[in-house]
């Protein structure tokens, strides 16, 4: 692959994974910044879908496993490198599945306020949480709650970054090294017989229809890929979140729950949610619900509708195991689409057949943890001609398309 050519890549595409791409390229050894220009494409804002909108859970145990030891390890040297500690928010966490029978959701005022939690102390609910197999310092859950507790992994093999600061920091530290930042919609890949020639896009700013020439395109439009690249096999979920101020700071662990509890209508019968919580280092919780398919993919991040009420289930299943969460302050209610591989499996990175033209795509609930690894390959695709840093031939767009 020539290298010592001059290029113009073109990344369509502002989340995690065309940030992460960015990066990578900027720091390949091929990459010179005379010869090689690279612009990022985003259609609204840097991280406005859900690479900015995630939980943020880093695991050695996450899909494919092609990937993720690669990507685990670029998390924690990106974090040593550039401070990710304070910039993102990186650090090693402990993670659990629970099982916790929840009280029915009281208003604020009904409550006895956050003094209920001391409760934790006294010998009865220290006993309780420890029949649950809770650890001792899981200790913002309410101890009459809990069922049961089985550790997943602890630091070492996982971990946590804010996705919505590591987004914006590594697409900044992308264009401190020469990346260009373009807020323009991408609405064609113009080719000719031998390869991409240029992308089409209307500008954000001024509604004007532009072209960037191209001679490397990477789609990582996540779940707007196929709209970008019709032949691409990637469907959307919608999934809703809340942040939440807990009444007092909790300890780091990462949290999938499955919570029984009374039906609102019918008190006689109960309903299981399965909200995963996220304790963050800033000192808010993170919480999330399922996905749903109420609501078509809409045109732009910024179009995207949150459905209050199922924001305030998400609210009322993690209050009901946790009186740090339910009487908390809800700082954001939010949803935000998943891009996933129609077929399953995913992500699918690589070549598409086309001189030039590359997918980043696909990445489902693991494109944080898998975001640096997806961006060091395609430097790799790109500047080498293939994957280097792992062997991903099951993830090969031409096997999907
Ligand atoms: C609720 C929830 C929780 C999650 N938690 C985790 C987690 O804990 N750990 C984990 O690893 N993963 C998690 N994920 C998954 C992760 O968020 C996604 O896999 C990842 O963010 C996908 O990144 P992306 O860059 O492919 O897509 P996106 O973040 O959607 O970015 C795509 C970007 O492309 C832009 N775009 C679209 N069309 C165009 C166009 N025509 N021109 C230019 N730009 C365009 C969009 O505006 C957007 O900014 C979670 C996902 C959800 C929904």
């Amino acid at each position: 692959m020539a290298t010592n050519t001059k290029r113009e890549i073109v990344i369509i595409g502002g989340g995690i994974i065309g940030s992460c791409s960015a990066y990578y390229l900027t720091r390949h050894p091929s990459y010179d910044p005379a010869l090689h220009k690279i612009t990022l494409l985003e259609a609204s804002e840097i991280a406005g879908g859900a690479s900015g909108k995630a939980g943020g859970l880093l695991a050695l145990w996450a899909y494919p496993s092609s990937i993720v030891p690669l990507s685990f390890k670029l998390h924690a040297q990106l974090a040593k490198e550039h401070n990710g500690k304070d910039r993102w928010g990186y650090r090693e966490v402990n993670c659990g599945q629970l099982i916790a029978k929840g009280h029915a959701a009281q208003d604020k005022k009904e409550g006895t306020g956050p003094s209920v939690s001391l409760q934790k102390r006294d010998p009865a609910a220290i006993g309780k949480l420890r029949a649950a197999g809770i650890p001792p310092d899981l200790d913002w859950l309410n101890a009459d709650s809990l069922r049961g507790y089985e550790s997943m992994s602890g630091p070492g093999e996982t971990a946590q970054v804010h996705p919505y600061l590591f987004t914006t920091s590594i697409t900044k530290l992308a264009e401190e090294k020469g990346v260009n930042i373009v807020l323009g919609k991408a609405t064609g890949i113009d080719q000719e017989s031998d390869g991409v020639k240029s992308i089409s896009y209307t500008d954000k700013a001024s509604g004007e229809s532009r072209t960037i020439p191209a001679t490397d395109v990477i789609v990582s439009a996540g779940p707007w890929t196929q709209a970008v690249y019709p032949p691409a096999p990637i469907s959307a979920t919608r999934a809703h979140s809340v942040v939440i101020r807990p009444t007092r700071p909790v300890s780091a662990y990462t949290l999938f729950t499955n919570i029984e509890l009374p039906s609102p209508s019918n008190p006689k019968r109960s309903t299981v949610t399965t909200p995963e919580i996220y304790a963050r280092p800033d000192d808010t919780v993170y919480a999330c619900g399922d996905g749903d398919h109420l609501v078509p993919l809409p045109e732009t991040t910024a179009d995207v509708e949150v459905d209050e009420l199922l924001c305030q289930d998400i609210i009322n299943s993690v209050g009901s195991i946790s009186d740090e969460l339910k009487f908390g302050d809800v700082a954001k209610r939010q949803a935000c689409y998943l891009p996933n591989v129609a077929a399953g499996g995913g992500p699918l990175i690589g070549h598409t057949g086309i001189k030039g033209l590359y997918l980043a795509s696909g990445h489902t609930c693991w494109g944080i943890q898998n975001a640096p690894g997806t961006g060091k390959l395609i430097s790799e695709f790109v500047f080498e001609g293939s994957a280097k840093s792992a062997k991903i031939a099951a993830l090969d767009p031409q096997r999907y398309m």
